[in-house]
C-alpha cells in the first residue's frame, strides 16, 4: 500500500544525508572535462551546496592546479582520508595527492581501483554532492565506479568535432549499461571569442555535441565558448566559476543544471 507519513519522513531524512555521486566523463582527453568538473563543484559551492571534489583522472590529474591546492597533502585518520580544503568552499582530494609529488602516475587496474576507492571512502563529512572527475574514455577507472560507488548521474563533456563526439557516444553507452542516468551533454570549446575584437568564431565547429545529445534522447546542457581567460584563469588556480565576470557565466548555468 502506500507508505504512511512516518514512513515517508524516515525516507526523506534518509534521502538528506545521502551522498550523490554525480561523474563527469568524456571520451576522450583534453576535451576540457576536468575543467566543466570543478567549475560545476565550484559553483555548486557557491550557490550554498556542500559540494566536494574527487580528481579519479589518474592519467592527468590536473584538479589540484585547477582548484589551487598544489603540494598540499592529505592527511589521514583511522585509516580514512581527511579531503584538502581548497580555497574556494569545497574540499577534495586527487590521485596525485596520494602519489609523490612529481612522480609519473602508471598504477595498473586494481590498484587504481583501490586509490579511487580511498578517495570516494574518505572522511567527506556533510558533502551531499560528491562530483568525480573520471579518466577519458571507457577503462577500468569508469568500470570500479559503476560497480562499487554508482553514481546519480552522468555529465558528459565533448567538443564539437566529429571524432570527439563518436568517443562521448561510446562513454553514454557505458553509463546507460552501468544504468546511470546521463544528466546532459556539454559541448567545451564551442565559439572562439577573440580576445583582441570580441569576434566568435568556430574552429572545431559548433553545434555538433547538442545535435548527438538530441539524437541520443539526452538533454544538452550548454555551451561553454574557447576563451583565453578561461585557461588563463583555470592554469592560475582560480577557477572562472568563482569570478563574477564572463568567464564565469556558462559555468554557473551548467552547476544549475546539473543542481536540478
Ligand atoms: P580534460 O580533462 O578533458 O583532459 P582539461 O580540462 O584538462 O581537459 O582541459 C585541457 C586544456 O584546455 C587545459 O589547459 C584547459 O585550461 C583548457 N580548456 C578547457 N576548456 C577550455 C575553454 N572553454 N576555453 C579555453 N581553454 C579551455
Amino acid at each position: 500500500g502506500a507508505p504512511g507519513i512516518a514512513e515517508t519522513r524516515v525516507a526523506m531524512m534518509a534521502d538528506k544525508v545521502r551522498r550523490r555521486i554525480v561523474a563527469v566523463g568524456s571520451g576522450k582527453g583534453g576535451v576540457g572535462k576536468s575543467t566543466v568538473a570543478a567549475n560545476i563543484a565550484v559553483a555548486l559551492a557557491r550557490m550554498g551546496r556542500k559540494v566536494g571534489l574527487v580528481d579519479a583522472d589518474i592519467y592527468g590529474p590536473s584538479q589540484a592546479r585547477l582548484l589551487g591546492t598544489e603540494g598540499i597533502r592529505p592527511t589521514a585518520r583511522e585509516n580514512k582520508l581527511n579531503p584538502v580544503a581548497s580555497p574556494w568552499g569545497l574540499p577534495m582530494l586527487s590521485m596525485a595527492q596520494l602519489a609523490d609529488p612529481g612522480q609519473a602516475i602508471a598504477w595498473r587496474g586494481p590498484m587504481a581501483g583501490n586509490a579511487l576507492a580511498q578517495l570516494v571512502e574518505a572522511d567527506w563529512g556533510d558533502v551531499e554532492v560528491l562530483i568525480v572527475d573520471l579518466p577519458p574514455g571507457t577503462g577500468d577507472i569508469q568500470l570500479t565506479m559503476l560497480q562499487r560507488f554508482k553514481p546519480a548521474g552522468a555529465v558528459i563533456v565533448s567538443t564539437p568535432q566529429d571524432l570527439a563526439l563518436m568517443d562521448a557516444m561510446r562513454a553514454i553507452e557505458l553509463f546507460a549499461k552501468g544504468k546511470v542516468p546521463v544528466i546532459g551533454v556539454v559541448e567545451n570549446m564551442a565559439g572562439y571569442v577573440c580576445p583582441h575584437c570580441g569576434e566568435i568564431s568556430d574552429p572545431f565547429g559548433s553545434g555538433g555535441a547538442q545535435a548527438a545529445a538530441k539524437s541520443a534522447g539526452l538533454p544538452f546542457l550548454g555551451r561553454i565558448p574557447l576563451e583565453l581567460a578561461i585557461r588563463q584563469d583555470s592554469d592560475a588556480g582560480r577557477p572562472p566559476a568563482a569570478s563574477d565576470g564572463a568567464e564565469g557565466k556558462p559555468f554557473l548555468a551548467l552547476a544549475e543544471a546539473v543542481a536540478n
